[in-house]
């Protein structure tokens, strides 16, 4: 810690552990709110000065557009900058600014009212152009519509994107696109007021193994400009300019985990065994296509849930059935013969694509709403241009398809007859797929779970998301910290839940797997292993410690872990026996 900061005194926070590791470095403060755009009438008399401010913030937000391409030329280069040009062309549009003012002189409502309107209709019209260059500038009218109106409405866009020095991220929250904007190599660590071990921002920072800690309620408050922060990923503690004596305290435990993790990867190199013989499959989950560097770095047998919805998140926009198809083809050939289980689209709930009120418009209840397989049946153009980029990358390795957030054997059928028209589609061109594909569903809505049985029948294999598996059994809401502690994996509903499941799943001869953070949770994966689970896919950075703790159970222990679970009736005693059994085996020292 520089001289100058010596002085500032230490504040220890208390949140919730959300991925492992220790770091420490300079605060960089991301206070997100949305843009709320008031509408009022405007005086007669005031009308000129409001066209005039309206020409302001067109001008300003020229002039930051040309920064950002300067900035961008001089440390990216002129191809990269060039990508800005598409923006100041929309600042051109002479229709854009011309039916703005139009509006507003029919209207007589405020500039921005007026400005959003327009704009909006534009991003409407572009999105639904049978041409793909069209539609992305769909894309770029949303980017400059969302500057202008921030100009307009006197706040400074902040973009975690602009970090370009390794920083500790405090935030009040992060979305999901904006983990798909930041740098890996500049965050040190990601820390929230808000959120919960599941939230997807999480798990996004698990994946590029970042230290991660959620819900510690009100720090951006307490957060100085050029605080120092040091970040305890395995307690969930943050600690606010720490003393030279706590950094020293840290330094010892940061060895000692690190020793434990050097342990864990040598380990990772052996088959995943328990000691009495049973070999059980360990997949990994991905968000972007250059994750399969990492699972090959881990060593996962192939990839038990792609999460394709980050596609859309990082781009922004919808992407074409060929840009998907490329995607998918580089992890289906990259990871060949190993499957590669392609999620279909689970845009909606806590991962709401920016700018796109007109496909997701704001809801109260956005995890009970318009959200992933609901959303994709209501747009069958959108969902058909994924089902046949994944059938046509299912010609070249293999490839499974899963539904998210099936409710029942009707939903399914709807889907699957989608599915239906895609596979005519490309067979009537000569187009080749795989003829054998094996379509699942994804567990995750306590309707699912009930009629499992029913399912079963016309599935090829069951994916269960305890996630939201648990978030809608219990009721709580997974990203919301204030009741984070209720969120129970061990609660006795989800054991009854699982079992109900897996039992039924197996009298079909159907294949489960777990693919919710349960499964990469060494203290959960012997249960999931001994109620029955076939397969365990999780975050590729956490396959190592599963696997260490299978190589040091046996299977019979685990089966009698999850009879004697079966039996307890509370979470809080389940999660003891849990802990006892991993504790019993695995050693940190
Ligand atoms: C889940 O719900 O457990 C799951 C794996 O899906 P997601 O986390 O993407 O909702
Ligand atoms: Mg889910």
């Amino acid at each position: 810690m520089p001289m100058e900061d010596r002085g500032k005194t230490e504040t220890i926070v208390q949140g919730i552990s959300a991925s492992q590791g220790i770091a420490y470095g300079q605060t960089f403060l991301y206070i997100q709110s949305d843009l709320e755009v008031p509408s009022y009438q405007v005086e007669p008399a005031k009308r000129v000065e409001e066209i005039a401010r309206f020409d302001h913030a067109i001008l300003i937000t020229r002039q930051q557009i040309q920064k950002i391409m300067a900035e961008v030329d001089k440390n990216l280069g002129a191809d990269e900058a060039r990508i800005f040009d598409a923006h100041l062309l929309v600042l051109e549009d002479q229709a854009l600014i011309s039916e703005t003012i139009r509006e507003f002189e029919t209207t007589g409502y405020n500039v921005e009212t007026c400005f959003n309107r327009v704009s909006q209709r534009y991003i409407k019209a572009f999105s639904e152009i049978d041409d793909e260059y069209l539609r992305e500038r769909a894309g770029d009218i949303r980017d400059v519509a969302q500057r202008v109106l921030q100009n307009l409405l006197g706040q400074t866009g902040q973009s975690l994107s602009q970090l370009v020095e390794k920083r500790v991220i405090v935030a009040n929250d992060i979305s999901p696109s904006d983990t798909a904007g930041i740098d890996s190599s500049q965050a040190l660590a990601i820390v929230t007021d808000s959120g919960s071990k599941t939230s997807h921002a999480v798990i996004v920072a698990r994946s590029m193994q970042v230290p991660a800690v959620v819900g510690v309620r009100d720090l951006t408050s307490q957060v100085k400009p050029g605080d120092w922060a040091l970040v305890d990923g395995y307690e969930g503690i943050v600690i606010l300019n720490p003393s030279e004596h706590t950094l020293f305290r840290y330094g010892k435990i940061q060895r000692r985990k690190k020793g434990f993790e050097q342990r864990l990867l040598e380990a990772n190199r052996q088959p995943a065994v328990t000691l009495d013989g049973v070999a059980v499959t360990i997949r990994a989950n991905i968000e972007k296509v250059d994750e399969v560097a990492l699972v090959k770095e881990f060593l996962a047998e192939g990839v038990g849930l792609f999460r394709t919805e980050y596609l859309y998140l990082s781009a922004n926009r919808i992407p074409s059935e060929q840009e998907q198809y490329v995607a998918y083809k580089s992890v289906v050939t990259a990871l060949a013969p190993a499957p590669v289980v392609i999620r279909t689209l689970d845009l909606g709930g806590d991962k709401p694509m920016a700018g796109t009120a007109h496909l997701f418009p704001k809801e109260d209840n956005p995890f009970l709403g318009y959200r992933a397989i609901r959303f994709c049946l209501d747009h069958p153009d959108i969902f058909k241009d994924q089902l046949r980029a994944v059938l046509r990358a299912s010609a070249h390795g293999l490839v499974h398809l899963m539904y998210p957030m099936i409710s029942g054997r009707e939903e399914l059928a709807r889907a699957n007859a989608v599915l239906d028209e895609c596979k005519a589609e490309l067979t009537a061109k000569g187009i080749p797929f795989d003829k054998n594909l094996m379509v699942g569903s994804m567990i995750e809505i306590p309707s699912a779970a009930v009629t499992a049985d029913l399912l079963a029948q016309d599935c090829d294999f069951f994916s269960i998301g305890t996630n939201d598996l648990i978030q809608y059994l219990l009721a709580i809401d997974r990203v919301n910290d204030r009741i984070a502690h209720l969120y129970e994996p061990t609660h006795p509903a989800v054991v009854r839940t699982l079992k109900n499941v897996i039992d039924q799943a197996h009298k079909q001869k159907i294949k489960v797997s777990v693919c919710g953070e349960m499964a990469g949770d060494a203290v959960y994966a012997p249960l999931l292993l001994g109620l029955g689970v076939d397969e365990l896919s999780m975050t590729p950075p956490l396959v190592p410690a599963v696997k260490y703790l299978l190589r040091s159970m046996t299977m019979v222990d685990a089966k009698k872990l999850a009879q004697e679970a079966l039996e307890l009736n509370s979470a809080k005693d389940i999660y003891a026996l849990c802990l006892r059994f991993y504790s019993e085996r695995v050693k940190v020292e």
